[in-house]
């Protein structure tokens, strides 16, 4: 059918409907990135996520529920506690913004369907892990089981990649980091490599390894600036898992593209 042979009352109606599904998801994005600011926060340090109201880190004032309002409370509190006016950190308010910002895109990529759900939890791992990453070097076990747990059972009721597809993402990624941990000799973590193992059961083969490889030279380029600026000296750690989320996310979003850019196109 002709683009413009449908109705344009139609055409007004799918955008509506797009634009209302936009607002949802992102509102889902800002209450998700909520709960993994306490995600963040609370499992490096060991503490139960399910047990214990969040309370403010100067004061020990436990919040209320409208100080708990993803993005609003720091808005209107203008980024300080209600009782001592100690500041909030921006990290909160930027994990709520970013959650919400890659939900709206990874809808926008595959549309409201059930591969939605699969991609929404991995991009909320990937920012948890990031931040975590980015503080305290290192990637908490917990959240990488729960992305496998999360990956085989989603993997029976969305079947976008097939089980051997998903099987040898999952060898592959991790085998591959799992070498150059061995190669490197502690320069990558073995946090990295359970982690490549949930990108390859969530991307399957070979999107898996195009991400690593998308992570690998954006961390590498990353490290190189780092090091030349003199922000991080040569035995500084730097951590991997960002990369490997911002790879992952990269392939998420193009590594069909990316594929037929390397190889030509396939099938
Ligand atoms: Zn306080």
């Amino acid at each position: 059918m002709m683009i413009n042979s449908i109705p344009i009352g139609i055409l007004a109606g799918a955008g509506q409907f797009v634009a209302f599904n936009i607002i949802v998801v992102a509102v889902l994005g800002l209450c998700i990135g909520s709960l993994l600011n306490v995600v963040i926060y609370r499992v490096p340090r060991g503490v139960s996520i399910a047990v214990g109201r969040s309370h403010c880190l100067g004061c020990c004032r436990e919040l209320a529920w409208y100080d708990l309002i993803p993005l609003l409370s720091y808005l209107l509190l203008r980024g300080r506690c209600r009782s001592c006016r100690e500041p909030i950190s921006w990290c909160y308010p930027l994990v709520e913004l970013l959650t919400a910002a890659l939900f709206v895109i990874v809808y926008l990529h595959t549309g409201l369907t059930a591969v939605l759900i699969k991609y929404l939890f991995l991009v909320a791992l990937l920012v948890a892990v990031s931040f975590i990453d980015l503080e305290h070097f290192l990637i908490p076990d917990s959240l990488v089981l729960a992305g496998v747990i999360f990956g085989i059972g989603i993997g029976f009721i969305v079947q976008d990649i097939s089980f051997w597809s998903a099987l040898l993402g999952a060898v592959s990624c991790s085998g591959f980091l799992l070498l150059v941990a061995l190669i490197s000799r502690g320069g990558m973590g073995m946090g990295d490599v359970k982690l490549a193992l949930v990108t390859g059961l969530f991307l399957g083969w070979p999107q898996g390894l195009v991400g690593l490889f998308a992570g690998a030279c954006a961390g590498g380029l990353i490290g190189i600036i780092l090091l030349m600026t003199g922000i991080r000296g040569r035995k500084d750690p730097i951590p991997f898992g960002p990369f490997i989320a911002l790879g992952t996310l990269a392939a998420l979003l193009w590594g069909s593209q990316i594929l037929n850019l390397l190889f030509g196109p396939l099938g």
